[in-house]
């Protein structure tokens, strides 16, 4: 089937377009550079953005495509989780899409969809790890960026997802975010404590890997914590600055990106023995992360699990993989969602779909 997909959930307004796997279209626009000056996503900004953005990137997309709204089978779009107004703007747009085509409307789960980027091939799609297409089931999917830090069990995409774990606190992207900011780098951190890191010591400082204690193990095994590394952090950098001495922001950096970089790995490669599962699968922005990418390769090697990353376009919010799960749930023979659901905030994981 021919499906346009539509994200809105956070920052990016992501239209898609895949004929079943095939990917065709990954338009995206972000109002991340509207936010850069809060440090931070303001949610009225974003849904603003996403009004603006919706109708050019949708005909974006239809280009990039070579295809006409007319030909569309499907629409779907993400209904949660995420930001509330960001959601409302892009499920508005689907239901009009949907009532006016006359097609079927799939409303769909954010970070399921994020799985969903695996299964696409295409033009376009260098840059992925492991095999492009083909997703072999069961497997492991660590999903972390800015606003979600998730362990996900996936038995099957359009029926059977699991949550394993996920941050009490902040996201893993956030913590990078926070951090960045309190070594005096841009927003979003991420890209920018990357960069520095390279040049640190990741041994120089022993940061606390968070939920980690067999204490917190036996009730946290598969869950993260990132608000106490970041005080830690604070707590080192005041230090030195309340003592006159100068911060060695590498050192930092490389310590801290170690700290989440291990702290992720250990747990979903945990994830993989304990359930028997020997594939990991991993998405979201901070993917892009140089130390996370590496430490997944190694640790998945030592554990025998095959390792499968997207191409970054296909990491980070993107219409693509709403589309391609759409995709799924209209092969399966899934009933579309009825035009009266709503966003949903704070949807769970086991809601692949909502009727
Ligand atoms: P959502 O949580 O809904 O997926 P988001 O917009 O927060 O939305 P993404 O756009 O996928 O998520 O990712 C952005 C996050 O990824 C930011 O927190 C950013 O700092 C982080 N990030 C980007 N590049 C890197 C990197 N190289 N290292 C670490 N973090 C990174
Ligand atoms: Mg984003
Ligand atoms: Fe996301």
């Amino acid at each position: 089937p021919l499906v346009l997909g539509i994200e809105t959930s956070c920052d990016e307004t992501g239209v898609g377009i895949v004929r079943g796997r095939t990917l065709l279209a990954n338009a995206i626009a972000s109002s991340m550079d509207e936010h850069a000056r809060f440090g931070g996503v303001i949610p009225e900004v974003a849904a603003r953005a996403h009004l603006e953005a919706m109708t050019p990137t949708i005909e974006r997309a239809l280009a990039d495509a070579e295809v006409s709204l007319a030909d569309l089978d499907a629409i779907a779009v993400t209904c949660g989780p995420g930001l509330a107004g960001a959601l409302m703007v892009g499920v508005a747009a689907a239901k009009a899409l949907a009532v006016s085509l006359d097609v079927p409307l799939y409303a769909v789960n954010h970070l399921v969809g994020h799985v969903g980027a695996d299964l696409l091939q295409g033009d376009g799609l260098r840059g992925a790890v492991g095999e492009v297409g083909e997703l072999e089931l069961p497997t492991i999917a660590l999903l972390v960026s800015g606003g979600h830090t998730s362990l996900l069990l996936v038995r099957d995409l359009v029926s059977d997802v699991e949550l394993l774990g996920e941050t009490i606190d902040d996201a893993a992207g956030e913590a990078f975010d926070k951090v960045a900011r309190l070594l005096g780098l841009p927003y979003p951190g991420g890209p920018h404590i990357d960069r520095v890191a390279a040049d640190g010591n990741p041994a120089a400082i022993r940061f606390p890997r968070g939920l980690s204690l067999p204490k917190d193990l036996a009730k946290h095994r598969y869950d993260f914590s990132f608000s106490g590394l970041k005080t830690s952090v604070a707590r080192w950098v005041e230090k030195r600055v309340a003592a006159g001495e100068e911060v060695p922001v590498a050192d930092v950096a490389a310590s801290f990106r170690e700290a989440v970089a291990d702290v992720l790995l250990t747990k979903a490669i945990a994830a993989c023995r304990d359930h028997g599962v020997p594939r990991l699968l991993l998405g979201g922005g901070v993917v892009a992360n140089a130390r996370v990418r590496e430490l997944a390769q190694q640790r998945a090697d030592a554990a025998g699990v095959a390792l499968r990353v997207p191409p970054l376009s296909l990491c980070t919010d993107n219409g693509a993989m709403i589309a391609s799960l759409g995709a799924q749930l209209v092969a399966a023979g899934h009933a579309p969602s009825t035009l009266d659901f709503g966003a949903d905030s704070s949807l769970p994981v086991q809601e692949i779909q909502v009727r």
